[in-house]
């Protein structure tokens, strides 16, 4: 079968080695012949996967000692919730940094059991940068940011310095780069993009935030009930949960983060700099907020659109297609998109300049 070039924003491409020790574990599961999922997640095999996947989220993200981590349900939808819940402090208010649809969706949330506040938004410019330069004031209880906005492809690059509980939405970035988690009190993020497929979410937090909230938690939105009991207590999605294991022993076994972030930096460096050279394009994101993940761009030319389009499907490359918010194309360039598939995609545009 001819290669595929898979710049989908999510779910997204993933090691081979990962998809074929995954679809192995669907029929014989650590020899045992039995499926993993059809075994009990209270298992010593199961137990060993989950144990395996947080202590390799440690070891990765040099995660300190006072922080726990946890592999929930539910999406980073949820977690919008779970946050504000769990933050909610004396103001019964949350800060958010509004840069794009999914902070702004987090926004929303607080207002479930609280009151939320746009500490700055770039809406005014349609997402294409990230705010700098703004005021937290004394009111509010933690402030929240996306570290990456995977529609409109701009991304933080130094976090905001601050002694509140900062709180990080890192769905579309997580694991590309390196991260001080000391710096944050609460870090969540969905898992299918640089992790694993859909069906848990990594939370990543400070076991000091742990019930101080002034709201009363649904049980199931409590980081607490999910501490206490060592992120088993119901069911976890098991296969979810393998697969990103898998994913990250993947990373850890090819140099882990530094060496992952040098490649991403690579492969960024490669598009934008066909993008900024040649003239049919253009990029949609503030240089200086330009995301190492989503790439977004148009073309200058409109009319060029089917001719480029039918290249693209004529070069293998699939999910490309911009956001509607944004439109033009998109590139996601997650951990385990190789450089030569961004190769690929600049001798595309190359070709259409020559035509
Ligand atoms: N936050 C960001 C930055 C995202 O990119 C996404 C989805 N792609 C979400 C939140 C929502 O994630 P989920 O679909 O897991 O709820």
């Amino acid at each position: 079968m001819a290669k595929v070039h898979n710049y989908s924003a999510g779910p997204c491409i993933l090691p081979n080695e990962v998809f074929k020790e995954a679809a192995d574990s669907i029929l014989n599961f650590n020899n045992l012949n039995l499926s993993l999922i059809e075994i009990s997640h209270r298992s010593k095999d199961f137990v060993d996967v989950m144990e395996e996947a947080r202590s390799l989220v440690k070891e990765l993200l040099e995660v300190p000692e006072d922080y726990d981590v946890l592999f929930l349900q539910g999406g980073a939808s949820l977690g919008f919730l779970t946050a504000a819940y769990n933050l909610m402090g004396v103001n019964k208010t949350g800060g958010y940094l509004v840069t794009g649809s999914w902070a702004k969706k987090a926004a929303k949330e607080a207002s479930f059991m609280g009151e939320s506040v746009t500490i700055a938004s770039s809406e005014d410019n349609n997402f294409n940068y990230i705010p700098k330069n703004y005021e937290l004031g004394n009111n509010i209880d933690y402030f929240h940011v996306t570290s990456n906005n995977t529609i409109f492809g701009t991304q933080i690059k130094d976090f905001p310095k601050t002694d509140l509980p900062l709180v990080c939405d890192m769905s579309s970035d997580i694991f590309s780069r390196k991260i001080n988690v000391a710096d944050f009190d609460l870090i969540y993020a969905g898992a299918q993009k640089n992790m694993g497929p859909a069906g848990t979410t990594l939370y990543i937090f400070k076991k000091e935030i742990l019930g101080k909230s002034s709201v009363p938690i649904p049980t199931m939105l409590n980081l607490k009930t999910h501490a206490d009991k060592d992120s088993m207590f119901n069911t976890p999605p098991v296969f979810a949960v393998y697969t990103s294991m898998l994913t990250l022993r993947w990373l850890k076994n090819n140099g882990g983060i530094v060496n992952i972030e040098r490649k991403n930096q690579e492969k960024a460096d490669l598009l934008y700099s066909e993008i900024d050279r040649n003239n049919l394009f253009e990029g949609t994101a503030n240089i200086e907020d330009r995301s190492n993940m989503n790439v977004t761009f148009t073309l200058k030319d409109e009319t060029l659109k089917e001719t480029f389009d039918n290249m693209l499907v004529d070069a293998n490359i699939s999910g490309l297609k911009g956001h509607r918010s944004v439109g033009g194309y998109r590139a996601s360039m997650y951990n385990a998109l190789p450089i030569e598939s961004v190769q690929v995609l600049v001798d595309v545009m190359k070709k259409l300049e020559n035509k």
